[in-house]
This record gives structure tokens, C-alpha cells and sequence, in this order.
């Protein structure tokens, strides 16, 4: 069971007045993410956390006393407390009983990259007429979330797509590479903990290893893995691109 302590309310938006009365005694079901949304299942609804661009959750023994900006605490029969800690309080904690998934917050994501509803076919559609060039178009959060800057450069490389390529150009079949490629991508990312660039470490406090694996990304001027040609690098977006001039066409 829970009991939910609430030190600031004015996080990104305010923390409802009655949220620590409504889960008081409630069990946890399941804890499960969206997006960058992360969904902590109740008896009675979810708990709907964004970290904000600050914002992290850390695991505390009960009675170990809350630094400034540790916003709020939920406290567990385990003897732990898992704290909310925001210097710029851009995260935020909403409470809802109906389906999540409904949430005005959650409503309109577009599919997760690894979910079903994401696929060669899905992508191909969605590209059809469309002139932006395909690393901004599988960067567009209105169009799969969670594909940021490094996979979506990693992706392009293994699919053999060149990220300036306007979207609505490509086949049905290169559709299918990389959307493939995106599941591989991520999917072999998350198993090795990540891509650690600068200061990132996982919960239990190890970096990420992805990089290690990485072709393309911040690889400017060295050998492609591939062909051993130089790996070049432009500014799409104002984010950095890398590629494969020969093996992505
Ligand atoms: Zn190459």
C-alpha cells in the first residue's frame, strides 16, 4: 500500500488538491510507460508521471530526510520511498480513473516504435506525399515517439536510406528496412543499457554500451564499418546528422 506525500504542487501543471487523500492505502498493479510518460497503476486509476526536463526519481529509505526540490514522495510497506526530485519543476504528476490511454496528455501520441501498430506498412503510409527529408519525418514525435537523434541515424545507416531523402520518396520495401531497422535499433540499444554520451547512467548506476555498436553517429571523418568510406556528418534541423555517403542512397 501507498501513502503519497506533496511537498510543491506547482510542478509543470498544478498536483491536484485531493491526490493524496484518493491513494492513500491503494496497491501498486503495474508500472508501465508511454512515451515519455511513465504509468503507475492504482486500485481505483493510474498515476500519470512526466520528469520534465529536470526532473528524476530516486528510491530512499523511509526517513531519510527530503533535500530542497524534492517535490513529492511516495512511500511504500516495503520500508522505501520513491522520491520526485525537480529543481526546474517542468515534470508533472496527474492522477486519472479512466483509461490512461485517454488522458488529454496521452490521447494523441503517435505509436510506439517497438508496439505493433508500427510497421513497414504503417511507415510507408505515413510517408506518402510527404517532402521533409526522412530523418526529421522519424524524428517527428507526431509520427512515432522515442526515435531520437542517435537512432534515428543508426536506423538510416542499417536501412541504407540516406537521411536527406524526402520521406514521400521511399519505397515501400526500404519502408520496411527501417522501420525494421528503428525495432532493431532500439531494441538492441535497451538490451545493452543504452547509449551513455555524457552524464546518463542507469538506475543501478552503470553507463549505457550502445555506443560501442554505434556506425555512424559521431563517427565524422573515420572509416564507415561497412565500406571504409569516410562517414560524413551535417546539420538537419539544428541536430547533427552522420552517414554513409555510399552505402545510404
Ligand atoms: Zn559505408
Amino acid at each position: 500500500m501507498i501513502d503519497a506525500t506533496v511537498r510543491e504542487r506547482r510542478l509543470r501543471w498544478p498536483i491536484a488538491a485531493h491526490l493524496e487523500t484518493t491513494v492513500r492505502g491503494q496497491r501498486v498493479h503495474a508500472v508501465e510507460r508511454r512515451a515519455k510518460y511513465i504509468l503507475i497503476r492504482l486500485d481505483t486509476g493510474t498515476l500519470i508521471l512526466h520528469l520534465g526536463m529536470s526532473g528524476s526519481l530516486r528510491l530512499v529509505k523511509a526517513g531519510v530526510p527530503p533535500r530542497t526540490h524534492d517535490h513529492w514522495d511516495l512511500r511504500l510497506d516495503s520500508g522505501w520511498i520513491l522520491r520526485f526530485h525537480d529543481p526546474r519543476r517542468f515534470g508533472s504528476l496527474h492522477w486519472t480513473e479512466a483509461d490512461p490511454g485517454l488522458h488529454p496528455l496521452l490521447a494523441r501520441l503517435a505509436p510506439e516504435p517497438l508496439g505493433t501498430a508500427f510497421d513497414g506498412e504503417y511507415l510507408f503510409r505515413a510517408t506518402r506525399k510527404r517532402s521533409v527529408a526522412i530523418k526529421q519525418f522519424i524524428m517527428n514525435s507526431q509520427v512515432v515517439v522515442g526515435v531520437g537523434n542517435i537512432y534515428a541515424s543508426e536506423a538510416l545507416f542499417r536501412a541504407r536510406v540516406s537521411p536527406r531523402r524526402a520521406a514521400g520518396r521511399l519505397s515501400r520495401k526500404e519502408a520496411a528496412a527501417l522501420a525494421r531497422a528503428i525495432k532493431d535499433v532500439l531494441g538492441e540499444a535497451i538490451k545493452i543499457g543504452g547509449t551513455t554520451l555524457r552524464d546518463y547512467v542507469g538506475a543501478d548506476g552503470t553507463p549505457g554500451y550502445f555506443r560501442q555498436k554505434l556506425f555512424v553517429y559521431e563517427r565524422k571523418g573515420a572509416a564507415c564499418r561497412v565500406c571504409r568510406s569516410l562517414v560524413k556528418q551535417f546539420v538537419q534541423g539544428q541536430r547533427s546528422t552522420y552517414w554513409c555517403p555510399t552505402c545510404q542512397r
